[in-house]
């Protein structure tokens, strides 16, 4: 049986990466700190004889017994509300952490995929963003830790893939969205849902022209997963093209959700994105994938899972 580790298993994409390797018949080892994610996302595997949890921060030497012939690295705060509040810890987790994870992925011969991002290209000046643009990020900006801590990822597992011959994959997530999402992470999705629900106005950041591109979380599992399965080693944009602004985005939700409410607008954060939007062709070409799930029946899907939430869930925010 062959061997998986994943890192940030409790999260968001990580819980949803378990139960694919579990599904494809893999001995599965999670491995969170639970710093932004929750063991109710991960606790319908506790009883599989190929899941096992460490919970352990992979800023720390990371050890795991036995073979490893796949590494997923996903650790790491990925709402701009968290890394925001936890700077220090999202830089350590993309520099430290990784730096670990490829110690590991050396010292078992496994082969590693880590998990990058559409904000390494900032405020892009290229639209839409192939993986050639180098992007444009204000270091020193808010967002930087972010985003600078996913660039040094990208360029030390490009420094050992190239010193060392490790056997490395980079994957470039824009925008994912599905069930298992935080409702009080403070991305966008889980918060206009969870507004419609509280029955509290939609606020629009700004003027609401910016544009992001959603991508449903069963589409973006199967290109990371077809990626790991791929000897392409350049970074690949794994994403959904179709673009709105988030003022659409919002009346979209009001028309999904029924709700009376309505948009309010609060200032734009700094650093936000104007617009993003991924050229997949290379995933296209490399991989044969695309996006199958449209926006209106992911989104369904994604406010059917909000709807189960207790009460006492619904109400807890952090912002
Ligand atoms: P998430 O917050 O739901 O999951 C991240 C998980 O990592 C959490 O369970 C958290 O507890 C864990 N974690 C954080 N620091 C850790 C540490 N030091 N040690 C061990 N575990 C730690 O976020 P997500 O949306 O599932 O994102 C997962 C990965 O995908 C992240 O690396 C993120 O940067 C990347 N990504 C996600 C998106 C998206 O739209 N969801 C977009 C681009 C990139
Ligand atoms: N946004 C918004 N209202 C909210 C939360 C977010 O208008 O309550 C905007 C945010 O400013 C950004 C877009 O929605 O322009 C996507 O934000 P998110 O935090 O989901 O992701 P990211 O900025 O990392 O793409």
């Amino acid at each position: 049986m062959k061997k998986v580790l994943i890192t940030g298993a409790a999260g968001f994409l990580g819980s949803h990466l378990c139960d694919r390797f579990i599904k494809e018949g893999f001995h599965v080892v999670g491995m969170d700190n639970l710093i932004t994610g929750d063991l109710k996302n991960i606790e319908h595997l506790f009883g599989l004889s190929q899941f096992e949890f460490y919970h352990h921060d992979v800023t720390k030497f990371v050890h795991v017994p036995g073979k490893l012939d796949y590494i997923l690295h996903f650790a790491s705060p990925a709402s701009p509300i968290d890394y925001l509040k936890i700077p220090i810890q999202t830089l350590k987790v993309g520099a430290l952490g990784t730096h670990n994870l490829l110690g590991l992925a050396m010292e078992k011969g496994s082969r590693i995929l880590i998990a990058s991002t559409s904000e390494i290209y900032g405020d892009p000046l290229v639209h839409p963003q192939t993986e050639d643009y180098y992007g444009n990020v204000n270091t020193i900006g808010p967002r930087g830790v972010y985003d600078e801590a996913k660039r040094f990822q990208e360029s030390i597992t490009m420094a050992y893939h190239r010193f060392h011959g490790l056997d490395t994959r980079i994957v470039r997530i824009f925008n994912t969205y599905g069930p298992r999402m935080r409702l009080n992470d403070g991305r966008v999705i889980p918060a206009f849902m969870g507004q419609a629900l509280r029955g509290e106005d939609l606020t629009v950041f700004g003027d609401g022209s910016q544009t992001r591109s959603f991508c449903y979380v069963d589409d973006e599992v199967e290109g990371i997963y077809r990626l790991l399965m791929s000897d392409y080693t350049d970074p690949v944009n794994i994403g959904n093209p179709h673009e709105i602004t988030i003022k659409q985005f919002a009346e979209e939700i009001i028309k999904l959700t029924g709700t009376d409410q309505k948009i309010i607008y609060k200032p734009l954060p700094q650093d936000d994105p104007m617009q993003r939007r991924p050229d997949i062709s290379r995933a296209k070409e490399i991989l044969g994938w695309e996006p199958v799930v449209g926006r209106e029946e992911g989104m369904k899907r994604t406010f059917d899972y909000f709807k189960t939430l207790s009460k006492e869930e619904l109400v807890k925010t952090e912002h």
